[in-house]
This record gives structure tokens, sequence and C-alpha cells, in this order.
């Protein structure tokens, strides 16, 4: 760990003391400095493009069509005005080609993946945006370093911030990233963020509801996305998403069906 980020842990960690229980609403302390978002989202990113088998990448040329679509989504809801981070953080968006999996994630930092499975899985384009607007927004919320903060513990962070006998390293956290599973506090939080984003747009606001009412739909084990196995279903989450898309007021209501199912033609 470099000398930089042993301070910045430190300072934050001693802010955290002197101001504890005077931070945002969201919930969670977060002990690190957005640079560690940054920086553990590069590594993360790094890991993944160097693991061919695990992530295999849909053809960027091949298939442009498709990415230029699934960013076209992205930056639509970036450009809302209402994703923190969104100059800081890299939202660099790329496409999983893997049919089987139907999930989507985002590291720390921004770097959004999206696999083949959930895009043929999905109706329309405002369910895939709703999908897109919740894993932007645990990447904005900083929802990673949260829990990271909380599942370490404030003792174990400073000891590895120090360099002390804690026995971790920067990396195994790293490794942990990826497959961490979010609690079901984030997970409202996201789906709530992504009822925001969404609203700013032509898109019908509660697009991730549709996902998971085709989740609940599909009911047993056998048939679950594996979107839940890092994403867990917190309670009423449907009609929260709804309900939140009426108090904001959210009028538009496209899904954009038929330009979706057009692309979903085109994927591998
Ligand atoms: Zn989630």
């Amino acid at each position: 760990m470099n000398n930089y980020l042993k301070i910045s842990i430190i300072s934050a960690a001693i802010l955290l003391l002197i101001s504890c229980g005077t931070q945002s609403g969201l919930s969670g302390f977060n002990l690190f400095p957005v640079s560690q978002d940054q920086q553990l989202g590069l590594q993360v990113n790094n890991q993944i493009l160097n693991d061919k088998s695990q992530y295999p990448l849909l053809d960027e040329v091949k298939y442009k069509p498709v990415y230029d679509y699934v960013r076209n989504i992205t930056n639509k809801l970036l450009n809302t005005g209402k994703v923190t981070y969104k100059d800081d953080f890299a939202w660099e968006v790329r496409i999983i080609d893997d049919a089987q999996t139907q999930n989507a994630f985002c590291t720390p930092g921004g770097y959004i993946y999206v696999y083949t499975g959930l895009i043929k899985y999905l109706d329309s384009e405002d369910q895939l945006a709703g999908v897109m607007g919740h894993e932007i927004a645990h990447a904005a919320l900083r929802h990673s370093t949260r829990q990271m903060t909380k599942s370490y513990g404030v003792q174990t962070l400073l000891e590895l911030a120090t360099g002390g006998s804690s026995g971790g390293t920067l990396s195994q956290l790293t490794q942990n990233v990826v497959g961490l599973s979010f609690s079901r506090g984030h997970e409202t939080e996201a789906d709530a963020h992504s009822v925001i984003y969404l609203c700013e747009t032509d898109y019908n606001a509660a697009g991730a509801a549709g996902f998971f009412e085709k989740i609940t739909a599909a009911g047993g084990s056998s048939g679950q996305p594996t979107f839940l196995s890092t994403h867990p279903n917190p309670e009423n989450r449907v009609a929260k998403i709804k309900a939140k898309a009426q108090e904001l007021g959210c009028t538009n209501g496209k899904t954009y069906a038929e330009r979706y199912n057009k692309i979903k033609t085109m994927i591998p």
C-alpha cells in the first residue's frame, strides 16, 4: 500500500472517530477515501480483463451496435446530473459473452459489466436501464467500500493501513470485491437511486421493477437469475420501486420494447 493511501485511511479513521454519528443518511460509514474506490476499481478491472475464461468479453468490433446501444443507455443515466462521482469514476461499460448468466455488476470506481444472459432475459429497454441504474448506484454510493468498512472493521483497516499484523493485504480485499454480496439495505438504496436516475429520462422510472417482477415470477431456486447471488432480494422491492417513482412524480413511461427486441436478436 502506498504512503498516500496509508495516510488517507488513517486520516479517514481519525475523522470517523471524531465525527461519528454525523455522517450522511446513506447506510453505513465509509472509512476509505474516494481514491480507494478508484484504485480498487482499476485493480479489479485489470483482473477481469486478464481472465478471459471466467469473463469472456463480447467482441467489441463484431457487436458494435450492441455495445453502442448499452453505452447509450448508460450515458443517458450518467448525464441526468443525479449520479455522484459522474466525472470522477471511469464509467466504462463492457459486455460479457455468457448467455447462461443473468447478471450485471459494477466495480467500485465505475467499471460496469453486463452479461448477454441478462440482456436476453429482459423484455424492454427500461428494464435494462433500471438494472444499469441500480449497478451505477452501487458504485456512486460507494457500497463496496462501505461494506468493506463494516466487514473488516475499523481495527483491521487501521492495522492494514499501518502495516500491522492483521495478515490481510489490499490484493486480498480486491479479490473479494466482485463476489461481494451487498446488504439488503444497500439493495434498497440502489433500487431507489435507479428510480431517481431514470425519472430524469424518458424511460419508465420503475424499469427495474419489471426485472424484479420477472425474478419473482420465476420462483424456485432453479429458475432464479444469478443476479440474486450478489444482490439479495429485499422486502417489498417491487412495491418500493413503484412507490418511489410515484413519490417523485415521474411521468415519462417509455419502455422501448421494440428496439430492445431487435438488439436481442443480434446477441449470440
Ligand atoms: Zn444490487
